[in-house]
């Protein structure tokens, strides 16, 4: 069991700032994330296209304001916990506060807790052939493969857009690559920016990658183990293709999944929450970002950065209900300049 303060559900840009704005107000928190990455819909969706209306920045990428929120939170070491689903949230019983369970088993007690959980966790489009859950982390893979895991093996990366080709270069940018890779997907053109199809149609010149235009039907098996795939084309059935690994990059498509039943007040699929201290209707729960609503709201992320600064502000009132939270300057403050540790980096 990881007790803590705050604990935040979504490490997409309102749940990054937030870490940030809670560690400027002296607390300290827990990020979880379903997806292996932080930086929620900006990250995943759109990490290499540019966004032009966060204050102050004319132009950066959705990767590029992803690691400038990651270095933003860095002084106050918030402890990120990613490839866990947040499943359970109860409340605490005598401890007070709300005690949450992940999908792997992970236990957190936290006095407070802010759902950032945007559009819902990002899920990957399965690949849905029989037999295929037996072989999940070992010879299919729904996320991205670890380096080294897939070297010299022949690779088969399902998937038709850009997904499939990041894929394809993560793989290819390994120190051990694969030994081949075939791209199938279910049309015969791939739908990407120019210059990534120009980079597709020189890996499929050079023979590194080859290309085609089907439909995986059946798994084939020797010894318990995956071996190839029996597949049909455009034109009926091909030949089984000699696979030892599946890399399906179909999408990723979100779900709310377990947050609907954690017995919040929800209004068609949002979370209802007061423009001052945005808090749910469960004591010590707050909600930021895409997945709240209240009248005005508009899903940007400038819209979510100020909801973080008055869900830490309301939380810190209620961390020490004693003591009311002075507003201080970080262009002037000397504790904000301790807790930022200035110091340490001059
Ligand atoms: P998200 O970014 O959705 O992050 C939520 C995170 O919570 C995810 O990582 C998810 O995996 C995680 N999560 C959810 N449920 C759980 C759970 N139960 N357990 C663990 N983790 C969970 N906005 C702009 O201001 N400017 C733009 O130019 C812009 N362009 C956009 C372009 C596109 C194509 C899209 C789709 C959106 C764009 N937006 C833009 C909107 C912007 O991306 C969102 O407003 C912003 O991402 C919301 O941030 P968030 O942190 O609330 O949610």
């Amino acid at each position: 069991m990881i007790t803590t303060d705050a604990l935040i559900v979504g490490a997409g840009p309102a749940g990054l700032f937030l870490a940030f704005e809670l560690g400027l107000l002296g607390i300290h928190s827990h990020i979880v994330d379903a997806q292996e990455t932080p930086g929620g819909q900006v990250a995943t969706l759109y990490g290499d296209k540019p966004i032009y209306d966060i204050p102050g920045i004319a132009a950066c990428t959705g990767q590029q304001l992803t690691d400038r929120l990651l270095e933003q939170a860095k002084p106050f070491e918030p402890v990120m916990h990613l490839g866990h689903e947040v499943v359970t949230l109860v409340a605490g019983g005598g401890d007070g506060g709300w005690r949450l369970g992940t999908s792997r088993g992970e236990q957190f007690h936290s006095s407070c807790v802010f759902i950032a959980a945007g559009v819902g966790a990002f899920a990957p489009r399965r690949l849905k052939v029989e037999g295929i859950e037996a072989l999940e982390n070992t010879q299919v893979f729904h996320w991205r493969p670890a380096p080294g895991v897939l070297v010299g093996k022949h690779v088969l990366v399902i998937g038709g857009d850009e997904l499939a080709l990041d894929r394809i270069d993560s793989l290819l940018a390994d120190t051990q690559p694969p030994g081949g890779i075939t791209l199938m997907h279910r049309r015969a053109q791939v739908k990407a920016e120019p210059d990534r199809l120009e980079r597709l149609e020189a890996l499929c010149e050079s023979g590194r990658v080859v290309f085609e235009a089907g439909q995986v039907t059946a798994l084939q098996w020797v010894d318990g183990r995956l071996a190839g795939v029996e597949r049909s084309g455009p034109d009926g059935d091909l030949p089984p293709l000699p696979v030892d690994a599946i890399v399906v990059a179909q999408g990723l498509s979100p779900r709310l999944g377990p947050l609907a039943d954690w017995g919040l007040a929800m209004d068609r699929k949002q979370l209802p929450v007061d423009t001052a201290r945005f808090a749910t209707s469960l004591p010590g729960v707050f909600a930021v970002g895409d997945i709240v609503s209240y009248p005005g709201k508009k899903k940007l992320i400038l819209s979510a950065f100020h909801e973080a600064t008055l869900a830490a502000f309301a939380a810190a009132d209620l961390l020490n209900p004693q003591r009311s939270q002075v507003l201080q300057y970080t262009s002037s403050s000397s504790l904000l300049h301790e807790r930022l540790k200035l110091s340490q980096k001059s």
